[in-house]
């Protein structure tokens, strides 16, 4: 392959990866690409220096400022409410309509009123712009009504604000033997992805912590009382296990992935 047809390739391989990734990176990227001219010594460097700097004044600065305009805001984080990696909110992952956000603010406050401080950790939610742009690898993130939650660990018999993995997800609260295996289930029809997100952990730690059936019951209990939130979803072995009656906790589907690691909530 010619050097320019090559470098052309690889222009546009980092320009989707960064649209996947963070929406609005692709479009900065090329810019940086623009405004550095080709004859300029240490091309590369520079370019990537623009891109950084670039990248950081729209995401912190220009990009929450513009959301409202397309029915989106970035989450406001509180004391009781966080991201649970930086990631999120440094790759715009963090936006949602004012409802949701109203709604989150107050199920963390009362939740971490009742607990000592203990916080309500947020994975991924929506991007800031265009309804049916897919915040990948979510199926349904794409309208800014929804939203993953961490669940709720302890230690001693002590709710923690540490989580299992470093992402947030692929860590799994496996059914015991007695509980009914979804995940066996879709696998034997054939929906190889079912448990995919084994692979998105960037790490387990935290290995002494456990599962917290009371905290997590709790939270998701508030969640549930909101008049806003119209489905939660969960994996049915832990939906039997925290005694989750409400009609809003519902069956994602085999052509989803497993809710074992997380929880899913959605505006009406
Ligand atoms: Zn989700």
């Amino acid at each position: 392959m010619p050097k320019n047809s090559m470098k052309f390739l690889l222009h546009l391989i980092i320009f989707v990866l960064l649209t996947i990734i963070t929406q609005i990176g692709g479009m900065i990227y090329l810019i940086s690409i623009l405004a550095i001219r080709k004859t300029t010594e240490k091309r590369g460097l520079k370019r990537f220096g623009i891109f950084v700097l670039l990248y950081l004044i729209a995401t912190y600065l220009i990009v929450p400022n513009i959301a409202p305009i397309f029915g989106r805001e970035k989450i406001k984080e509180t004391e009781s409410l966080k991201a649970h990696s930086i990631f999120y909110t440094l790759a715009n992952r963090n936006y949602v309509r004012p409802e949701l956000n109203k709604s989150i603010e107050r199920i963390s406050a009362e939740f971490s009123n009742r607990n000592n401080g203990i916080k309500m950790l947020y994975l991924d939610a929506n991007f800031p712009f265009i309804d049916k742009f897919p915040l990948l690898p979510h199926l349904s993130h794409n309208d800014g009504k929804k939203i993953d939650i961490a669940l709720i660990y302890e230690t001693n018999g002590n709710l923690t604000n540490k989580k299992r993995s470093i992402s947030g997800y692929g860590v799994f609260e496996n059914p015991t033997q007695n509980e009914f295996d979804q995940t066996t289930v879709c696998k034997e029809k054939g929906f190889w992805q079912y448990d995919f997100p084994k692979y998105l952990t960037l790490g387990k730690i935290n290995k002494d912590i456990e599962f917290s059936k009371r905290g997590t019951r709790e939270l998701t209990n508030l969640i549930l009382i909101q008049s806003e939130i119209g489905k939660i979803f969960i994996e049915p072995h832990l939906k039997t296990r925290l005694d989750l009656s409400n009609e809003k906790v519902r069956f994602h589907g085999c052509q989803a992935v497993r809710h074992d690691d997380h929880i899913h909530i959605q505006l009406k």
